[in-house]
């Protein structure tokens, strides 16, 4: 007696089928093929700090591995220590109180609490909005809950923030992502912006979800306020926070969740049962990287803002007037008009200029029309960059 066999197609689930497609494939290969042609390329797509992890962050991981007590599973609410730590730096830079049991959640790096939370508050078909051009994972992580996203376009003319009034109008939001200092636009957004945020979303039962990677990466001495600091917004918001940006650690993974008690136990409790939490030795070198001397992360910001006025005011001399950010080490530049769009200008400066820039539009519609630079190369590689460009533009 034979087994039918019946011929069946292995097939993605539809939420991964109902992402968008990959916009860069096409530039990804004629950059590995650049490079494997031996051709110096210069970078400017990474969003990765090119210097090394501080010392004293891999001294205490290397201690904290060889203690036989970190090689279990760690507690889901992590080092307790490191909450408190956590709470502190808190207190410290935003003058805001967080209750370190309750309030704050260590995360496998913040990518990953922004993509687990939506499954801890987003029922299928319900509303979240999210303002573009955008980090990527706001997108995915909503999709893989079945939100339905209502997309807010960010413009140059209202400084890259969405506007009130437009959120006023909207019905039935279950939740609003911002980010600020912004990917890709490296705008900025003071305390004014979070409290009209906080009261319209409060007036109408919006969840707010912050995203605050680049709080520490600001230049010309404006530090970026938490929207925790708003009077109130602890009721209705949850705020992430990363260790990759300040302290060059992206491939550590640590990150944490604060805010609103109800968010943080939501996504304490999809987390309990998707992982078990950060490895207690890398929570042991956050702490060291909490309490490390803040000189390192002033000499961050002197570095960035180095290299950011080499990049615009060199290329402002050969004609691309490109207006500084202030803050994130990111350049969201318009295109100069002989260029038409960002997806065929980031081919052009590759072919011509062995240049790799990332088109806005990956980033959504509204990044037409721009290209992101990325502040992580030497600033001699930036010096030869521009005198690259000089010559294609
Ligand atoms: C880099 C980045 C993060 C940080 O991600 P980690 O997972 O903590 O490394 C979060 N949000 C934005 C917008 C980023 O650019």
């Amino acid at each position: 007696m034979s087994i039918e066999t019946t011929p069946f197609e292995i097939k993605f689930s539809e939420r991964l089928q109902s992402l968008p497609p990959y916009l860069f494939v096409e530039i990804d290969r004629a950059r590995r093929e650049a490079i494997a042609a031996g051709r110096d390329i210069i970078n400017l797509g990474v969003g990765d700090p090119d210097q090394r992890t501080h010392q004293v962050i891999i001294d205490a991981m290397k201690k904290a591995v060889e203690d036989v007590n970190n090689h279990h599973y760690p507690f889901d609410a992590g080092v307790p220590q490191l909450r408190v730590e956590i709470a502190k730096w808190f207190k410290n830079r935003f003058a805001v109180e967080l209750e370190p049991q309750t309030e704050i959640y260590p995360l496998i790096g913040s990518k990953e609490g922004i993509a687990h939370l939506p499954l801890g508050i987003i029922n299928p078909g319900d509303k979240v909005v999210l303002t573009e051009p955008a980090y990527p994972a706001y997108q995915a992580a909503v999709t893989f809950a079945g939100g339905k996203i209502q997309y807010l376009p960010l413009k140059a003319s209202h400084g890259f923030l969405p506007k009130i009034e437009d959120i006023e109008s909207l019905k039935n939001v279950k939740a609003i992502f911002v980010c600020y200092p912004n990917n890709p636009t490296a705008a900025t957004a003071d305390k004014k912006f979070y409290q009209d945020l906080v009261a319209v979303c409060k007036s109408k039962g919006i969840i707010i979800v912050s995203d605050l990677a680049y709080s520490e990466v600001y230049y010309d001495g404006i530090k970026p306020p938490s929207i925790l600091e708003v009077e109130g917004a602890k009721d209705i918001a949850i705020e992430f926070h990363s260790f990759s940006k300040t302290y060059f650690m992206t491939g550590w993974r640590l990150g944490w969740a604060c805010g609103n008690p109800k968010l943080v136990s939501a996504l304490a409790k999809v987390k309990s049962n998707c992982d078990s939490g950060v490895f207690n030795a890398i929570q042991y070198a956050g702490i060291a990287a909490l309490n490390m001397d803040p000189r390192a992360i002033e000499d961050m910001r002197v570095e960035y803002q180095t290299r950011r006025d080499a990049l615009i005011n060199g290329l402002r001399a050969v004609g691309w007037k490109i207006d500084p950010p202030q803050a994130a080490f990111y350049v969201w530049a318009k295109l100069p008009s002989k260029f038409n769009d960002s997806m065929s200008t980031a081919k052009t400066f590759l072919e011509q200029a062995d240049i790799v820039v990332t088109p806005g539009i990956g980033f959504g519609k509204s990044g037409e029309g721009y290209v992101r630079m990325s502040l992580t190369l030497p600033t001699d590689r930036i010096h030869e960059a521009v005198a690259r460009l000089a010559k294609i533009l």
